[in-house]
């Protein structure tokens, strides 16, 4: 992170934070950001992240990562290296306060024996169904299980016997004794404690087949840690209460306040674990960091940069009310960033080769180019002019209206950085497809306006000698509409978008990029922003990624209406 990077806008969290160091009732501030490690981060932990290390980090404060382990079934080795990868990428530091709520699971198992104890835990032997059978609903309450008033010694043997491994998965469960006609369901007699026979975790092996709930697990190692203000989402509100209670009611000399915002939505896209699962696991995209995928992995690998993304957590801001953002706003975010810091080069993507007949042959001339239309501090690169070159398809028209500002037959144009040239005449296949175009220059040209008529059209070009042979994955939305996820009736793969992979092989790209570091994203001009890809690139055989395109091309579908 650079020291100029501007600072987070404030919000009701940091207005919080600000009256409790006011008033005294803490002198340091303490957060943590805690994953489960199920799947790969996505851009809504960004924000999460964004909002629990920026807080810490400007209130001189610390954040921990913490993985939330507590459902082994789920969980692996791999998410955990993904997610350390991708927060340590995102410009977060957590020095030496990496945990893990396995860490605490003897501890988390000493308060529940003390909650047994005091005759606030027990131990049910009713299964899963019946205890949600017995819940009650929001308007009726809860009943109560018949293993309730079990004596306190009873429900150490049976505890320490789950412990011990002598009762199969589903047989009993740990509850919290607290009221079952509570208008909050989760005070309901929540179950603090299960079974698992023969998972492997992957921090305690197989040390453990008693697993420690979520809302149990939670309070305590926020505790533990000895945070200040636990920040979550606002699906936890209704568990706040249980949040409390659990601290409340042990001897633990620490409560956190937890603290709820709305998650983030992002258009034209999902974000639930389950559903990102899916896409990977069906084959829908080419795993977690598929440049289409909203994970952190994806954008990386697409070619966001982590100050977009924090930029673009800023904007967002943090508050407690539930809305979408539009997709375009995360691409503005690359976008505005990559403007000023991208070199411009030439790539032609869909070739189509002029002959300038008028230039001689073997003649080469090298020319200046500026790296960037508005930075001069940026510099300029050499590009090679010669009697062949290839300009795009798209780029040409055998007829077009007067509205047409690029090269028709007859017609002239500016080759960026060069010359005026005139398609005089145009060669086809037996087919009829146009396969070359014959053109002249007007050597007067080069750096000035021609004499005594206007050239409106610019287009971009590659010498036909030296360019370079690449591959370009033209990345779009992974989906067709704002909210795929937001019919009932259809199953959101219904609306992949067919065109979000596209890719183009043989383009062309100017010689310069022969030598580009690997990591260095350009702007290929009048076709967007792009950069080569992680895995796939090599010298031989270069593959480019789009990271974004110059224009929201989305927002005009929309404003045009379907
Ligand atoms: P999912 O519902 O996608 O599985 P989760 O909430 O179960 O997500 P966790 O790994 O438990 O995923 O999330 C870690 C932290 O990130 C939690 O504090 C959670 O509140 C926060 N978080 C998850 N999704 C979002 C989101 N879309 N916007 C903001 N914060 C989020
Ligand atoms: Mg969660």
């Amino acid at each position: 992170m650079t020291d100029n990077e501007p600072k987070a806008p404030t919000n009701f969290i940091r207005q919080i934070v600000d009256a409790d160091l006011a008033s005294g009732k803490h002198t340091t501030v303490k957060t943590r950001f805690p994953p489960e490690p199920n799947g790969y981060l996505h851009i809504g932990h960004a924000k999460s992240i964004v909002l629990n290390f920026g807080v810490a980090q400007d209130y001189g404060g610390t954040c921990n990562l913490r993985f939330d382990d507590t459902n082994p079934h789920k969980e692996n080795q791999e998410f955990v290296d993904a997610i350390i990868g991708d927060v340590r990428w995102l410009g977060y530091d957590w020095d030496d306060r990496l945990y893990y709520a396995s860490d605490y699971f003897e501890q988390l198992h000493d308060y529940a024996v003390e909650l047994i104890q005091a005759g606030k835990a027990y131990v049910c032997d009713l299964t899963a169904e019946e205890v949600r059978r017995q819940r009650g609903t929001l308007t009726e309450p809860g009943k109560e299980s018949p293993y309730r008033s079990r004596p306190v010694v009873e429900n150490l043997d049976l505890f320490a016997r789950m412990r011990a491994g002598e009762f199969p998965d589903g047989a009993r469960t740990l509850r919290a004794k607290i009221d079952m006609a509570s208008p909050n369901l989760n005070l309901r007699d929540p179950v603090l404690y299960r079974i698992r026979h023969g998972v492997i975790h992957h921090q305690t092996g197989e040390a453990w087949c008693i697993y420690p709930m979520y809302d149990y697990t939670h309070p305590i190692s926020d505790a533990l840690e000895g945070i200040t203000h636990s920040l979550c989402t606002l699906e936890f509100e209704d568990h706040r209460p249980l949040y409390d209670w659990t601290l409340d009611n042990i001897s633990i000399g620490c409560h956190p306040q937890q603290i709820e915002f709305s998650r983030l939505n992002l258009q034209y896209t999902v974000m639930s674990k389950r559903k990102l699962t899916q896409l990977v696991g069906e084959g829908h995209v080419r795993g977690w960091d598929d440049p289409r995928m909203p994970t952190i992995a994806g954008l990386r690998r697409r070619g966001y940069t982590p100050a977009a993304i924090r930029d673009f957590c800023h904007r967002i801001g943090i508050t407690k009310s539930d809305n979408t953002v539009e997709m375009g706003l995360l691409e503005n975010c690359i976008r505005e960033d990559l403007d000023h810091s991208a070199p411009r080069r030439m790539a032609v993507l869909r070739p189509l080769k002029i002959v300038i007949t008028d230039y001689p042959e073997g003649k080469v001339e090298e020319l200046a180019a500026p790296n960037h239309p508005k930075d001069e501090a940026m510099g300029t690169r050499t590009v090679v002019f010669e009697r062949e070159l290839y300009i795009d398809r798209d780029d040409f028209r055998e007829e077009a209206p007067g509205s047409y500002k690029r090269l028709v037959t007859g017609g002239e144009v500016r080759l960026r950085n060069a010359y005026v040239i005139r398609c005089d005449a145009v060669i086809k296949d037996a087919a009829g497809q146009v396969t070359e175009l014959h053109c002249s220059y007007d050597p007067a040209t080069l750096g000035h306006n021609p004499e005594g008529r206007k050239v409106r059209g610019v287009i971009h070009w590659v010498p036909a000698s030296r360019a370079i042979r690449a591959e370009v994955r033209l990345y779009d939305r992974l989906f067709t509409v704002p909210s795929p996820d937001g019919d009932k009736d259809r199953d959101f793969k219904e609306f992949l978008n067919p065109e979000s992979g596209a890719v183009l092989q043989d383009c062309l790209l100017e010689p310069s990029l022969a030598s580009a570091p690997r990591a260095a994203r350009f702007q290929f001009e009048r076709e967007g922003y792009f950069w080569q890809d992680g895995k796939d690139s090599t010298p031989a055989r270069p593959v480019y990624n789009r990271i974004v395109t110059l224009r929201d091309s989305w927002a005009k579908l929309e404003t045009k209406g379907p």
